[in-house]
């Protein structure tokens, strides 16, 4: 029998799509998880000239990542380094699997909303994609969450993730790329699966709009931060950046001058677009100075965290170097919602428009968190809407099978 070998990390997409499809052909394999094991990331760097993970070895000869082994499989050429006559028997037709629930989105929004249908015994299925965390999983800390004693984003959101596995929601790494809402039950697919669902909860959130520049995604989370209310208190008493001339920048950096000695707004242009009312707060505030019609170019850091910028003036085209101890971009947010376009009601902004009770245009689909909800973006009531949209689900699915739930909520 071969031996087959594939390296893999925690969280890892890719990994799961490759070893799913072992299973499909019905290889058995040995896994080794190099996940916090930065000795055998330079080990298999070493290896294959690479350091991302899967990587796929079969009896010592290394065949490469997932993609790698898909086209042997489809090309059939995996029977003879399995040294194998029988033909691998790949299945052509996906097996859709039929869910009660299906929640698309692993933030708060998605494990609240998983917790609540868990608990209600629907077995939902919970589709993170190929990160976890959300909007959290930008930041480092978090102290605002009620109830929470710990610091960090990260234990908070595994410990989330937790709680909705103890209950009965199976989550996995899996992007959805399409759906349909038109038929019922729904149908969602994914690179290498199908599945329907009697309900859908969608908590994809958004995304902050970047600057794209060199050092800014290095810096994520060592100075460049896209959340003031979250990170703003490490920079007691040192100077900052808030990129943006939107009410969000101004409200941000009026925010970050509890903290910080000083807050330099950065704005491509020498007017605002913020409201005339935050302006007028920014304006009085001694700690804002404004850098006009000036973009940033590049963070610059000394690999442990950021120790200042390049800044062009786009006027007289000339550039500097501005020492700063952190950068806070507020340049908007694209919600999350490229797979609902022309599939369900989005507001002028795309943001997916939902009830009170968090119902969208659609019976049974529901959607959480910021992919609805542009004014607040807080992890806690993501969590709340998260809640709400898991229990109407479960009133939905139970309305469906003609069970009975609690009167008092109605899905009309
Ligand atoms: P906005 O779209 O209003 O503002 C974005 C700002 O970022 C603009 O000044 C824009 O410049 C600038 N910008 C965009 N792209 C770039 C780039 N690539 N490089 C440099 N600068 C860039 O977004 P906000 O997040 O500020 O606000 C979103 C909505 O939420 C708005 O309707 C706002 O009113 C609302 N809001 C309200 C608040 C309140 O009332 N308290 C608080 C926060 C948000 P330019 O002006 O040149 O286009």
């Amino acid at each position: 029998m071969a031996n087959v070998k594939i390296y893999t990390t925690d969280f890892c997409s890719y990994c799961d799509i490759a070893k799913r499809l072992l299973e499909k052909i019905e290889v058995a394999y040995e896994e080794i998880n190099i996940h916090g094991d930065p000795a055998m990331r330079d080990q298999i760097e070493e290896l294959t000239g690479r350091r991302d993970v899967p990587q796929i070895f079969i009896n010592d000869q290394y065949i490469g990542d997932d993609d790698s082994l898909a086209a042997l499989v489809n090309s059939g050429e995996i029977q003879s380094l399995l040294g194998s006559d029988q033909p691998t028997q790949v299945e052509t037709k996906s097996n859709i699997e039929e869910r009660n629930v299906i929640i698309i989105g692993g933030g708060t929004a998605g494990f609240a909303a998983g917790i609540y249908t868990s608990r209600a015994m629907l077995e939902p299925l919970l589709l993170i994609g190929n990160a976890l965390g959300g909007q959290l999983s930008l930041t480092l800390d978090l102290e605002n969450y009620p109830g929470y004693f710990g610091t960090e984003a990260n234990e908070f959101i595994n410990g989330l993730k937790q709680q909705a596995e103890k209950f009965g929601t199976e989550t996995r790494f899996e992007t959805v790329t399409e759906v349909d809402f038109k038929q019922h039950p729904f149908w969602v697919k994914t690179y290498d699966q199908e599945y329907t669902a009697k309900s859908v909860i969608i908590c994809t959130g958004s995304s902050p709009r970047t600057l794209d520049i060199p050092g800014e995604s290095e810096y994520g989370g060592k100075g460049v931060s896209y959340c003031a209310t979250c990170d703003g208190f490490l920079f007691r008493d040192q100077r900052l950046i808030v990129v943006g001339g939107g009410d969000a920048a101004l409200e941000e950096g009026i925010f970050l001058t509890k903290y910080a000695s000083e807050v330099f707004v950065v704005h491509r242009r020498d007017q605002l677009r913020a409201s005339q009312i935050m302006q007028e707060r920014a304006f009085k505030n001694d700690k804002i100075k404004f850098i006009w019609d000036t973009v940033m170019e590049e963070v610059v850091g000394d690999e442990q965290k950021v120790t200042g910028t390049k800044l062009r003036n786009v006027k007289t085209g000339e550039t500097q170097f501005f020492p700063i101890d952190g950068v806070f971009v507020f340049i908007g947010h694209n919600p999350n919602n490229q797979l609902f376009q022309d599939v369900i009601e989005l507001d002028g902004q795309g943001y997916v428009i939902v009830d009170r009770k968090q119902q969208t245009n659609i019976k049974g689909v529901f959607a959480a968190g910021d992919i609805h909800d542009h004014v607040f973006r807080q992890a806690i009531t993501a969590g709340g809407a998260g809640a709400a949209a898991g229990i109407m689900a479960e009133k939905f699915v139970a309305e469906l099978e003609n069970r009975s739930y609690p009167a008092e909520i109605s899905t009309n």
